[in-house]
């Protein structure tokens, strides 16, 4: 007997409806729905205990989330935002995160996660502070969130040094603690240090000691000179660490001409370096100097992905004074960096569909694609294909993780009378 069967889905690549047959976690076969004989309601019942009918509606298999901060998610109320930029954002967040307790982090995590999981996230990359102002209580508690919803999402930890490491003994400290109680993967940020390349170089040290992947905020700024690139892709290939790389915002890409920007990006290229665009966070924060034409400060990752490098989009902060507004949908943040790029054909909007899929899943070792033998992570959308849900932020009705339904949004209906 069948665990799960998801009737009449609507898959990239099949002409046809197809039937989702699930077995202990994973696709056992995947049959056209038009041809098969008309069966009655109780002997589909009898062939697998539950049955889900998608009506037509596009599945697919599932969002990531490859760069979000569930540790300073949710603070709107603890902040107070007069200039909106970057320094103000850091500051205000930085006097707040002295209160945070682990119980307090683990409910406003709990919530993200809970908002992720309704909108069709089954992965996610988060970044935990771990440095003097919060010791480890943000890391036990995302740990704990990590756990709760194991059914529903996979949950990758970055420990991150926000707040510098160069002169932050400590951060060293709490970052190798981190990485010994087992945290992912390290984080730097070489721009708020005040020697970023030994920032760049202690982070790699880090990695290299407990054999992990590295993720670097990066170049989050509109001067077009002076990037970290160059000095990352050196540290890159010099450790042997192709593909084991990514970096978020990197908006000081958009600020530099086209010429200098594909000689950056083939170097990125080389080292195998993925790039996460993060468009809430980048045009919410940059241009804060200009009164008219303010600049978008995002970086188009079409163009960079069009030279062979892997791009995601991912959400970054909710609700902070980083990003004052926040749904972990990946859908709206797809549709909105759609949107600024200026993109149009169904080509653009299907690769970036992808940054929210495949490639992202891809950053967190995670398979996406639906096939058969693959595990049945599903998730169903009421729209007809990758480039409408995009198109139309579409809603979100229901989804599973290895086989276990995790989560069922009712479609909207009207009410004539
Ligand atoms: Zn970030």
């Amino acid at each position: 007997m069948l665990d799960l069967i998801i009737k009449n889905a609507r898959l990239t690549d099949y002409d046809d409806l197809v039937d989702i047959n699930v077995k202990d976690g994973h696709i056992h076969s995947i049959d056209s729905s038009e041809n098969e004989p008309k069966v009655a309601q109780e002997d589909i019942e009898n062939l697998a205990k539950q049955t889900f009918d998608a009506q037509g509606h596009f599945v697919c298999s599932g969002f990531y989330e490859s760069h979000i901060h569930l540790d300073k998610a949710c603070i709107l109320d603890r902040c107070s935002i007069e200039d909106g930029d970057l320094n103000e954002a850091v500051e205000e967040t930085g006097k707040a995160k002295e209160a945070f307790t682990e119980a307090d982090v683990f409910a406003r995590g709990c919530k993200v996660i809970e908002m992720a999981i309704k909108k069709g996230t089954v992965g996610l990359r988060t970044f935990v502070e771990t440095d003097k102002k919060t010791e480890l209580r943000s890391f036990e508690a995302i740990k704990r969130v990590r756990d709760k919803y194991a059914f529903a999402i996979d949950i990758e930890i970055c420990a991150f040094a926000q707040d510098g490491l160069t002169t932050e003994p400590r951060t060293q400290e709490l970052l190798q603690q981190a990485l010994a109680q087992g945290a992912d993967l390290i984080g730097g940020c070489p721009y708020k240090d005040e020697h970023p390349e030994q920032h760049i170089e202690m982070v790699f040290d880090l990695a290299q000691q407990y054999d992990v992947d590295v993720d670097f905020h990066l170049d989050f700024d509109l001067d077009p000179e002076g990037s970290s690139i160059p000095k990352l892709v050196e540290e890159t290939i010099k450790r042997n660490y192709q593909g084991r790389v990514s970096i978020g915002h990197v908006t000081k890409l958009s600020a530099m001409d086209k010429a200098k920007r594909l000689e950056i990006a083939a170097l990125l290229k080389l080292a195998k370096i993925t790039l996460t665009v993060l468009p809430a966070t980048d045009i919410y924060l940059n241009g804060r100097d200009y009164e008219a034409l303010i600049p978008r400060g995002m970086v188009n990752a079409n163009e960079l992905a069009e030279m062979g490098l892997t791009t995601t989009i991912s959400s970054n902060n909710i609700l902070n004074a980083f990003t004052p507004y926040g749904d972990a949908s990946l859908l709206r943040m797809a549709n909105m960096y759609a949107n600024i790029a200026q993109l149009s054909k169904d080509s653009e909007i299907s690769d970036v569909f992808a940054m929210v899929t495949k490639n992202a899943a891809d950053l967190l070792s995670q398979a996406s694609e639906i096939k058969v033998g693959a595990p049945a992570t599903l998730v169903v959308v009421e729209t007809k294909d990758a480039v409408s849900a995009v198109r139309t932020v579409a809603q979100v009705l229901a989804g599973f993780k290895n086989g276990r339904q995790t989560f069922a949004n009712a479609a909207a209906t009207i009410c004539y009378e």
